[in-house]
């Protein structure tokens, strides 16, 4: 379908040039086709969408998600993670079916919907169950998996490593490119060294990105450090997982010699700061990654540990965080952060044409109505945007051209339904 998004603030550029004006967007089946002050002569628009009084920007990029885990929100809070992970959330996970994860995984997806994002990265168990829900969305997402969650399955890596690449032949892709695939590794800590190193075998074999948990907390750096002789992340360059590009999320305990090494593997280090605050996990060191030049990208982690999938509270805390812990006002500010929850994501995700607001870029675009108490007056749209817009806020969702939410109303799920159905498959879960 062609779509003329009329007299709308538009947000472009990157974190050194970040600039916004009045302009009409024309998009072209599944690409930006024009944006400026005119309407491209002989375009067509066979949907017209009045843009006054709102932003335009790309769809947000959630970098590091369990989609699923939405169930589990407000049911295990005020722990440290060790506690919070080994008593209340594996337990909980033992029960999950692939039907409770479905349920769970489109209740995500709604919700990143409503509150912005096009894209995500998402970890979990049963990942054909959640693949199939998300091309059903119409999201653009990148579906870890890896020998571990398979062998939970086939119970032996040879089966898991075939399981493996089938899923990368079957999806990686798939809905018009909009599928991505990837290996999954929990982490140093759920791994043993042989699991680690067959993951990167694979990962090599497969040409794959890698995505893992690294360095969330103190302990799990001082526990590698004493079972390995060295931190999690020199024990991932050993096993080979940094032969492929690497997502790592969290990444909060890093020493600078850790910090040299993501940079040199172009490992893509993923900011979660609300899930990093609640677990007490700490503050990830991202101004000083911004600096080294590593492309530092944001996501929410899953919602039982944040307690909710809006990107906009994390742009807001990402930017805020940092400036009281340096003292430093001018740290992270709202281009970065813009930056970093599109352009950095969607790189990573290995999405190259989304991100930014270009002609020729896909058309994942997000428009954020600005007529709210809380964004008025606008004054600055790029500072609105991280400073005082609500995941609320967002009115429409265009992704690949596809249009996901208009006026707030969601055009490929019915959101009752998913409440509903979510809501039962809670209670499975969360009542013994
Ligand atoms: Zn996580």
């Amino acid at each position: 379908m062609n779509i003329l998004i009329k007299n709308v603030h538009v947000i472009t550029g990157n974190m050194n040039n970040m600039y916004t004006g009045i302009m009409n967007i024309a998009i072209k089946k599944d690409t930006i086709y024009y944006i400026g002050n005119e309407i491209p002569p002989g375009f067509k628009a066979e949907r017209i969408i009045e843009g006054r009084e709102m932003i335009a920007m790309p769809g947000l990029v959630n970098a590091h998600t369990h989609s699923t885990m939405v169930l589990m929100r407000n049911a295990s809070d005020d722990l440290p993670l060790e506690r919070w992970l080994n008593e209340s959330i594996l337990p909980k996970e033992k029960k999950l079916t692939k039907d409770i994860i479905r349920k769970g995984s489109m209740l995500g997806m709604a919700e990143m919907i409503k509150s912005g994002t096009t894209t995500f990265l998402d970890m979990y168990l049963e990942m054909e169950t959640i693949t199939e829900a998300v091309i059903e969305t119409g999201m653009r997402a990148n579906i870890s998996y890896g020998l571990q969650t398979c062998d939970r399955l086939f119970q032996g890596t040879e089966f898991a490593a075939k399981y493996c690449s089938d899923f990368k032949r079957k999806y990686d892709n798939a809905n018009n490119g909009k599928i991505k695939t990837s290996i999954e590794v929990h982490s140093v800590y759920l791994c043993d060294e042989e699991l680690l190193r067959a993951n990167a075998k694979l990962s090599r074999e497969i040409n794959s990105p890698v995505h893992i948990h690294l360095h969330e907390t103190r302990i799990e750096v001082e526990t590698s450090k004493l079972k390995y002789g060295r931190s999690p992340i020199k024990e991932c360059l050993k096993a080979g997982i940094f032969d492929v590009p690497a997502i790592a999320a969290h990444t909060i305990w890093l020493d600078d010699e850790d910090m040299q090494i993501l940079k040199d593997h172009h490992v893509t280090p993923v900011h979660n700061p609300s899930s990093n605050l609640k677990l007490a996990s700490g503050i990830a060191r991202v101004p000083d990654m911004i600096k080294m030049g590593i492309d530092v990208a944001i996501g929410t982690d899953g919602a039982a540990s944040n307690n909710n999938m809006d990107m906009f509270e994390e742009m807001h805390l990402t930017s805020l965080i940092h400036k009281g812990v340096k003292l430093d006002a001018t740290s992270v500010n709202a281009s970065q952060t813009i930056h970093m929850a599109t352009i950095n994501g969607a790189k990573a995700l290995g999405f190259q044409k989304i991100g930014m607001l270009e002609v020729g870029m896909k058309a994942d675009i997000i428009l954020v109505n600005t007529t709210g108490l809380n964004n008025t007056p606008l004054n600055n749209p790029v500072s609105a945007i991280v400073y005082s817009t609500r995941g609320n806020d967002v009115d429409t969702v265009i992704c690949n051209g596809d249009i996901l939410m208009e006026g707030r109303e969601l055009k490929t799920i019915d959101e009752e339904k998913v409440k509903f159905e979510a809501n039962a498959a809670a209670k499975q879960l969360l009542e013994s």
